[in-house]
């Protein structure tokens, strides 16, 4: 009787207990290959979901010079690296989502208007941030690492995402994409685009910006001996026009509505804001001059950039405040609108 309870159990066991072993291990198996199924699919549909979300940018190409070397780009391969060049990626998402529109816009407005001083030899662009728009390739994991550091993955994913949630999108005026000038920091207000570069450009009006005194280069402040000072104008003039008053070697200074120096006289020449700012190697034209201890010529200044187009810091406050990108974008190119472009660089009117 015990030996067939035994009996009993031990058959219990090959016959439910293991067959359930067995089972589980085949499930696992299963399991395990459904995973990698499911995992490529997956991958599968997130690069078609890709390809789509950048159906735009994918299509449109562009020989970009980068250091020495000229290379065939896609829009949705260099956008992400411009971005990251030209804002800090910490920013809000609807601030890089507007930058990644603005620096589109300028982009298309560049092979619309090809530079014509052969920096480029025949590309459309190069990387230098003061002739088209600075540029690190993110794409490339070792850049990303050196840039953003433990960040890379997080930051390099929303860079992407400003661009391809904008795929295809533009500024237009006029029917065309516009020359989206942007800048870091205006110093309160942008500046019209006449009075820094001379001709009027009717979108880059000066608007209000504020929220930017959090930025730590609002303001700043240069210190120069009197023969450095001295120096450093004599560059814009006959040096021996300055005369002996430090504090008056600019004169009849004309500044714009938003503070910037439109204009000033410098030892008998007029000059341009803009050139003084390089000249006294400034962060912008709104800067104002004042002797200390009659040894020291102190600079005090406001905002850093040229001051037209967007702010950089203002679109970061406005979209901290709630703004969208459309909104932020509208509000610095006057009169523009948000369009999309096709891969024929055709502007479709966006339905909005
Ligand atoms: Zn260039």
């Amino acid at each position: 009787m015990k030996k067939s309870i035994l009996l009993a159990c031990i058959l219990y066991l090959f016959n439910v207990f293991f067959p359930v072993l067995f089972y589980s291990k085949r499930e696992i198996v299963k399991i395990e290959e459904k995973n990698e199924q499911e995992i490529a699919e997956e991958k599968t549909e997130d690069k078609a979901e890709n390809l789509e979300k950048n159906a735009y940018d994918a299509n449109i190409t562009f020989k970009v010079k980068v250091g020495e070397k000229v290379e065939e780009m896609s829009m949705d391969e260099y956008l992400p690296g411009v971005l990251a060049a030209e804002m800090p990626a910490s920013f809000p998402e609807e601030a890089l989502r507007a930058q990644a529109v603005a620096a589109r816009s300028f982009i298309l407005y560049r092979i619309a208007h090809p530079a014509t001083d052969g920096v480029h030899d025949d590309a459309a662009l190069c990387t230098t941030p003061s002739h088209c728009k600075g540029y690190v390739n993110i794409l490339d994991p070792q850049t990303a690492q050196s840039l953003f550091g433990a960040a890379a993955d997080i930051y390099v994913e929303k860079l992407c995402r400003a661009v391809s949630d904008t795929d295809g999108e533009v500024m237009i005026y006029d029917g065309a994409p516009i020359l989206a000038a942007f800048h870091a920091i205006s110093g309160g207000m942008t500046e019209n685009a006449c009075d820094v570069w001379g001709g009027n450009v009717s979108y880059l009006t000066s608007v209000e910006s504020p929220g930017e005194e959090v930025a730590e280069k609002f303001r700043s402040v240069v210190e120069y001996d009197i023969a450095t000072y001295r120096d450093k104008l004599a560059t814009l003039c006959d040096g021996n026009a300055l005369g002996d008053n430090a504090m008056e070697y600019i004169q009849n200074i004309e500044r714009s509505e938003a503070g910037g120096i439109i204009s000033a006289t410098v030892g008998g020449t007029v000059v341009k804001g803009s050139a003084l700012r390089t000249a006294l190697e400034l962060n912008s034209t709104d800067f104002t001059v004042e002797l200390v201890d009659d040894t020291i010529i102190r600079i005090s200044v406001t905002g850093y950039g040229h001051g037209v187009g967007m702010s950089q810091y203002g679109a970061r406050a406005m979209a901290l405040e709630g703004a969208g990108y459309e909104e932020i974008l509208t509000h610095y190119y006057t009169g523009a609108v948000l369009s999309k472009i096709d891969e024929n660089l055709v502007v479709i009117q966006k339905e909005m």
